[in-house]
């Protein structure tokens, strides 16, 4: 019975032990890489992290920027902002926050494929910055949004927001498929709820802790509308006749 011939190149030394048949050929060596599921998918992640295409205010310019030549964003492969969220892993928040975006940020959020970050771009966006407590802005995407990394500055330079990029790929590069939360069975995706946009920007997700306060409130207005009545009705008596519509009453005063 013959031996299994060693694959490779006739001649070269056979390492002492190895099983016939089982050598490496010459060709892969050198080629030949070693590796995590975890490195390999998340190199993959990190360097071809698409951004969406939008901005709100005065950061998005310094958005673009880092879009261009001088800044080079393609070096990390992220210089197509797609236009789609379906086809966008990045949701950037460049800009003032209003009430009247919020409920179309969110569906966006919603609308974009997971795994999928949040930047929070500039003073605005980050905490409402100049216009904080303003009657239609809201103090931070991170009030609807579960926010990755923020980047201070108002507005934050195209280097500002390189630093930041490098920072979400930094964090991407610590995320397991074992553990993040889009692989986990135990653990509910579910969209965001929309904000309801009334006289105020309503968040559902306080809607208990809303309907507790409105009852309570409710139940003070009508105690102290209870209260008036009756201290109403002890005044009247003392006031010499006169009812609630300015006419002279039955107990006393003119008649
Ligand atoms: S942080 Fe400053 S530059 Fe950026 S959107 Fe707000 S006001 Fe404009």
């Amino acid at each position: 019975m013959s031996e299994t011939p060693a694959i490779g190149v006739p001649g070269e030394q056979v390492p002492q032990g190895a099983a016939p048949g089982m050598q490496a050929p010459p060709d892969p060596k050198g080629n030949v890489f070693l590796t995590s599921v975890d490195n390999i998918y998340n190199w993959g992640r990190a360097r071809s992290m698409w951004p969406m295409m939008f901005g709100l205010a005065c950061c998005a310019i310094e958005m673009i920027v880092v879009a261009s030549a001088r800044f080079d964003l393609s070096r990390f492969g992220m210089e197509i902002m797609r236009a789609s969220p379906r086809q966008a892993d990045l949701m950037i928040v460049s800009g003032t926050v209003t009430k009247k975006m919020v409920p179309n940020i969110v569906r966006l959020y919603n609308q974009m494929a997971e795994p999928k970050y949040v930047l929070a771009m500039g003073a605005c966006a980050t905490s409402g910055g100049p216009f904080k407590e303003g009657y239609n802005v809201v103090s931070g995407i991170d009030k609807f949004l579960p926010v990755d990394v923020y980047v201070p500055g108002c507005p934050p330079t195209p280097e500002a927001l390189l630093y930041g990029l490098t920072k979400m790929h930094e964090k991407v590069f610590t995320q397991s498929v074992r553990t993040a939360r889009w692989y986990r069975k135990d653990q509910l995706n579910e969209p965001i709820p929309l904000p309801i946009l009334g006289p105020d920007l309503y968040d559902v997700r306080d809607y208990e802790a809303l309907r507790i306060a409105a009852a309570k409130a409710a139940g003070v207005r009508a105690a102290s509308e209870r209260d008036a009545a009756a201290g109403g009705t002890a005044s009247g008596e003392a006031q010499a006749g006169w009812d609630g519509d300015g006419q002279p009453g039955h107990n006393g005063g003119t008649r």
